[in-house]
């Protein structure tokens, strides 16, 4: 089925200059990036969008590396693109994610861990309305 999902290139990747070699990846695996901008996220908008993690011990530590550095959302379309995303990028630890997949390539540990993919079509919806209006996703 086709479907689209939210992707966050996460600070980690942004400082080290990696979001067109991750972009590489996201394309190789047949996903096609329909909509994407860069922009810093505001510890409101970092809480907001984690709220699901807003009991987890590592709560705050996310939300203080998200607002860190720049971000790069995207809205990525494909077939079954949720699940096919979340195998692109691997486990969240990269210490167990497998070859090939991103964090396994690039990520630093399991907080900066370089991207973010939505894990269901009720999260994905939500995701992809949070940063993006219907004019600027063009598939
Ligand atoms: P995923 O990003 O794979 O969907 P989760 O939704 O469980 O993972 O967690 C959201 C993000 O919170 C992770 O990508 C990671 O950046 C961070 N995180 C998750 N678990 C931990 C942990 N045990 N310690 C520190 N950071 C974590
Ligand atoms: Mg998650």
């Amino acid at each position: 089925m086709q479907e689209r999902t939210l992707s966050i290139i996460k600070p980690d990747a942004t400082t080290r200059n990696i979001t067109g070699k991750i972009n590489a990846m996201i394309e190789d695996a047949g996903l096609k990036i329909i909509g994407q901008k860069r922009l810093r996220l505001s510890k409101e908008q970092a809480e907001e969008f984690y709220i699901e993690h807003k009991d987890k011990v590592f709560y705050a530590d996310l939300v203080d590396f998200m607002i860190s550095a720049p971000v790069v959302v995207q809205v990525l379309e494909g077939e079954d693109a949720i699940s096919r995303y979340r195998k692109v990028m691997g486990a969240t630890n990269p210490a167990v994610a497998e070859e090939g997949t991103i964090r396994k390539t690039f990520a630093l540990s399991i907080d900066k861990n370089s991207v973010h993919g939505s894990d269901s079509v009720e999260s994905a919806a939500r995701e992809v309305s949070f940063f993006f209006s219907n004019v600027e996703i063009f598939a």
